[in-house]
């Protein structure tokens, strides 16, 4: 089962993505930690998109299909689960092809719905709980480079939204709830 967890930033995709690798043995893919890792090994791609990043800005379609191909013709499991891609239309058509191409199918969506003051308060949480827990705080974890990548989100993601509900995959979460009460709302979802 192949599975997209699609929300702005602070919607609990990363929270919910590792619950379903335990409870399902499925893979996260989340271009996300990919990025990040190309940072901290620093290499010429992570250097190039550092800057994007840090302003809460996409970077291009092309780098991110990239991280993606290379994933899925290595990464083995119960299904993968992706977490922050696709991020645009042109993602999301480039990932239909690649699972294609791998005998693969897209199973579900789930939108993971939150609203934007609860969006703001979790991210700033996240970045004083590293903080006090002295480990490094995520740059785009602040509020100006947060405004940005909400309004990243509304202008070019959330657009996919109708795009995979023409295709019929679409299933909605309320993600405001507990952490294990959205666990069982997707498990439904999925199991349904
Ligand atoms: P995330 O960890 O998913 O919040 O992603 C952090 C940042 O990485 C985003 O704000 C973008 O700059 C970049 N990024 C991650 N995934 C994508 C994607 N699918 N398309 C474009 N940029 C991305």
């Amino acid at each position: 089962m192949n599975i997209i967890l699609l929300g702005p930033p602070g919607a609990g995709k990363g929270t919910q993505a590792r619950i379903l690798e335990d409870k399902r043995g499925m893979v996260q893919l989340s271009t996300g930690d990919m990025l990040r890792e190309a940072r901290t090994s620093g290499t010429e791609m992570g250097q190039k998109v550092a800057a994007i990043m840090d302003a809460g800005e996409l970077v291009t379609d092309e780098i991110v299909i990239g991280l993606i191909e290379e994933k899925l013709q290595n990464a083995q499991g119960n299904g993968f689960i992706f977490d922050g891609f696709p991020r645009t239309l042109a993602q999301a058509d480039a990932l239909g092809q690649l699972l294609d191409s791998h005998g693969q199918s897209l199973d579900a969506v789930i939108e993971m719905q939150v609203n934007d003051e609860v969006l703001v308060d979790r991210i700033v949480g996240r970045a004083e709980e590293a903080r006090k827990a002295g480990q490094p705080v995520r740059a785009d974890d602040n509020e100006e480079s947060l405004k940005i990548r909400l309004m990243e989100y509304y202008k070019k993601t959330s657009p996919l939204i109708g795009y995979y509900y023409h295709a019929g995959d679409l299933s909605a979460v309320n993600g405001l709830g507990e952490i294990d009460e959205v666990a069982a709302e997707i498990s439904n979802a999925l199991d349904s």
